[in-house]
């Protein structure tokens, strides 16, 4: 199959070239600033190959597709058990920023991938001080990249000065007691997360490091305890894309993620990890090149994980 994957992505990269549907996100400023040509297609096997089609250097923020990761850290962190008592594994069949079932039923978020659990997810990284709570936060994504994971500020600004939805979940998430210590804080640092600066490139090798059981296949490193990859990627499978995720599990059938800037990342586990970059996203705050790709990709390469 190796030898097919340049060739299979040259040729849908071409297929999608023209689709200029969807727009970037503007609710948050600076994202809309993000140039709506840009496309990347990057493939990484669990052998440290890469193949990349496109604009797979141009960088971009993580926003959601961050979220798997920092859910990583905090089950490494503080055990499944304590995990499980504050942040549910149910989908919404809700958009990503839904407040609604958080108010009516559960008093608890559903699943770590919508911003309610993620929020208070990002609440329970430790460290002695904001600062380097942040700190660890990026040094645990670098073990997933070959570089340091920096922030783009100016998406970190912009997301805080606009962020009103996301402040009142993190006032109900403390209202409920979900959520303990400095609200700012919690919303700042799943703000940074949001901001983390990567490529196409990058995010592929992270989606390689979970399909690798979370060692990475450039570095070698340990990024990620194995016993806790099944639960980062049943969690993307269930929830990774919202109120989408069945829809996505029929047509795909990747465990992946999405994030508003435009990114979407998949895991074939054992086999690969795939990224695609196109900003122009559609209602449901998903690259409208990056659905199209990953469903012709699955199909033409027989990805999908029912399909083997
Ligand atoms: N930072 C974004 C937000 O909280 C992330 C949303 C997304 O990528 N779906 O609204």
């Amino acid at each position: 199959m190796r030898n097919q994957i340049q060739s299979k992505i040259d040729d849908i990269y071409l297929r999608h070239l023209n689709n200029t549907a969807g727009s970037p996100a503007s609710y948050i400023p600076e994202l809309a600033k993000a140039d709506p040509r840009s496309f990347a297609i990057v493939v990484t096997t669990i052998g440290g190959e890469v193949f990349s089609v496109g604009d797979s250097e141009v960088l971009f923020s993580m926003q959601s597709t961050s979220k798997p990761f920092t859910y990583g850290m905090a089950l490494q962190d503080l055990g499944r058990v304590f995990i499980m008592s504050k942040v549910g594994v149910e989908p919404t069949g809700e958009a990503f920023n839904s407040i609604v079932e958080l108010e009516k039923n559960t008093h608890k978020p559903y699943n770590p991938m919508i911003n309610s659990g993620a929020i208070a997810i990002s609440s329970f990284i430790k460290g002695s001080s904001f600062e380097d709570r942040l700190k660890n936060m990026i040094e645990f994504f670098s073990l997933f990249t070959e570089k340091k994971i920096h922030v783009d500020e100016k998406v970190f600004e912009s997301e805080k000065n606009t962020a009103h939805r996301n402040r009142s979940i993190a006032h109900l998430l403390r209202h409920f007691g979900v959520i303990d210590g400095n609200i700012e804080d919690s919303l700042d640092l799943y703000f940074k997360q949001c901001s983390f600066s990567l490529n196409t490139i990058d995010l592929s090798l992270m989606a390689a490091t979970l399909a690798n059981n979370g060692v990475n296949p450039k570095t070698n490193n340990k990024a990620l305890n194995q016993e806790y990859v099944g639960d980062i990627l049943s969690l993307m499978f269930t929830c990774g894309m919202y109120d989408t995720s069945g829809k996505w599990a029929y047509s795909v059938g990747i465990p992946a993620k999405s994030g508003v800037s435009g990114a979407i990342f998949g895991v074939v586990p054992g086999e690969l990890g795939i990224a695609v970059y196109s900003p122009s996203i559609n209602e449901h705050g998903h690259s409208v090149r990056g659905i199209k790709v990953f469903q012709d990709l699955s199909r033409e390469l027989n990805l999908s994980i029912f399909r083997k």
